[in-house]
């Protein structure tokens, strides 16, 4: 049998502790129900980890022993320590996979890895958002139909301005009449990462099925590929 994807699911867990409206969706965290998600595929070993932990909860230990992070945050980018973020910066660009979830479109490490603003428009308005799938066949839309609907979500609207992905798997429409693209994969490095809109905190977004099984996906998309080598780079001697 393969060895487990080995994933940890971080998280900013400060909503839940000061908004009732938040805390009355996700009771314990927003990291618990994704976490269970995630074990619930039945090939990942998954842990949480959460700002306020000391070292934001990623050690060496911990960051040697993830293959893929999971990534929200909303409120407190600007506490999240830099040498940390530069640690995990290193490890994508050496393999991990790094799923950033919504909200983290202004994350440290994601700002870092685009070189961009990753600046976009929103409005809370309860607007019903459409994910069309935009790569038939791709792995991170697999078990699924064309499309999913979620009921409520925040709206995000272009321009989103990032790189020009890698792969545009998911694009948005809202009932507002704005798009956005929603699941963009990017290489860096050695690593994939995988950015997915949806996931504002006062809604149950992260209960929906589809929406559980593009995030399972994506995961086992993002890890690296077993036995994967470590480059070498430098003056080399030509083949005999
Ligand atoms: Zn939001």
């Amino acid at each position: 049998m393969a060895a487990k994807i080995r994933v940890t699911v971080w998280h900013e867990h400060r909503h839940e502790k000061t908004s009732e409206a938040v805390r009355a969706v996700y009771p314990d965290g927003m990291h618990t129900v994704l976490a269970g998600a995630l074990r619930s595929a039945g090939d990942m070993e998954v842990r949480t980890a959460t700002q306020d932990e000391p070292e934001h909860g990623l050690t060496d230990q911990v960051l040697a022993e993830t293959d893929v992070l999971t990534w929200w945050g909303h409120k407190a980018h600007h506490e999240v320590r830099d040498d940390i973020v530069a640690k995990v910066q290193k490890k994508v660009l050496a393999g991990m996979g790094l799923l950033v979830l919504h909200s983290a479109h202004y994350s440290k490490i994601f700002n870092n890895l685009m070189g961009t603003s990753c600046s976009l428009k929103w409005r809370e308005a309860n607007d019903r958002e459409i994910l069309w799938f935009t790569a038939p066949g791709h792995p991170i839309v697999a078990g699924l139909s064309d499309h999913v609907v979620i009921p409520r979500e925040e709206m995000y609207g272009e321009h989103f301005d990032v790189p020009e992905p890698d792969e545009t798997v998911l694009i948005s429409s809202f009932t507002g009449g704005e798009v956005f693209r929603s699941g963009l994969v990017y290489r860096r490095g050695a690593g994939r990462i995988f950015y997915f809109r949806p996931g504002h905190e006062t809604y149950p977004t992260y209960y929906q099925r589809e929406i559980q099984q593009i995030i399972v996906n994506a995961v086992r998309y993002l890890a690296p590929a077993v036995g994967s080598a470590a480059q070498t780079y430098g003056r080399r001697e030509p083949i005999a």
